[in-house]
């Protein structure tokens, strides 16, 4: 997905690097889906999905890049994706 395209829909964003699009209730998670710039290819955002139990710091998250395909693991990416999910609730708990 390229960055631009990601901006434009995005409800918060970090720094220019990491977009949140959206984030919702399910159940006992919350989930938010975001887009976090790519390091090597600067037009390029890796989506990332992240899973989290409000009150715990349990999470699990997913991301796209090549990097997290081939380790299955986490990425730098889903770490950014944190970061501003979290500055993201900060704000929107202060607004309401
Ligand atoms: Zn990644």
């Amino acid at each position: 997905m390229q960055c631009r395209e990601v901006s434009r829909s995005a409800v918060y964003r970090l720094d220019e690097e990491a977009y949140i699009l959206s984030v919702e209730r399910r159940g006992l998670w919350l989930v938010a889906v975001a887009y976090v710039r790519s390091q090597t290819e600067k037009e390029v955002c890796y989506q990332v999905v992240l899973k989290l139990r409000p009150g715990t710091r349990y999470f699990v998250g997913r991301c796209e890049c090549p990097d997290y395909k081939y380790r299955g693991g986490p990425c730098k990416h889903i770490v950014k994706a944190k970061v501003a999910l979290r500055e993201y609730l900060k704000m929107a708990k202060q607004t309401r």
